[in-house]
């Protein structure tokens, strides 16, 4: 089920989980504001979620209530996973669902780096 944007932030969720090492995950990067790992579910050949290491909900919460510090390590680790991944020169994909329109099911923000393939247009139509 989509999840409420503005929810309060849930410590029970999978990715806080992960984060506390609770479930394991493929890692494959770590930093001071960042964990990257697989998606248990490849929507692609490349398919790798960054999730900031604080508590935040979703883009929404994390663009209110961030620090500057998260927000510029977030968005820096974002870029270097892709890097990491060999996905810069081929191209790649970013997406963060957002809510219920979003279609965001896991209540901490997460955002998707899809590769590996061409991924076609922008939505499903
Ligand atoms: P959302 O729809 O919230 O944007 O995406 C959630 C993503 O988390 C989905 O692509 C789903 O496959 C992935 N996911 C859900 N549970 C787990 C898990 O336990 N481990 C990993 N690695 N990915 C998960």
């Amino acid at each position: 089920m989509p999840i409420d944007a503005r929810a309060p932030y849930d410590d029970s969720n999978v990715f806080a989980r992960i984060l506390r090492g609770e479930i394991p995950c493929r890692k494959v990067y770590e930093d001071a504001h960042a964990l990257a790992f697989h998606d248990i579910n490849p929507q692609a050949p490349d398919h790798i979620l960054v999730i900031p290491k604080g508590a935040y909900v979703s883009w929404d919460d994390f663009s209110e209530r961030g620090s500057e510090a998260e927000m510029a390590g977030f968005v820096r680790a974002v870029g270097q996973v892709a890097r990491d991944a060999g996905l810069v020169e081929p191209g790649y994909r970013l997406l963060a669902n957002v809510g219920v329109n979003g279609h965001q099911e896991v209540p901490h923000l997460h955002v998707h780096i899809f590769g590996g393939r061409p991924l076609g247009p922008m939505l499903a139509r």
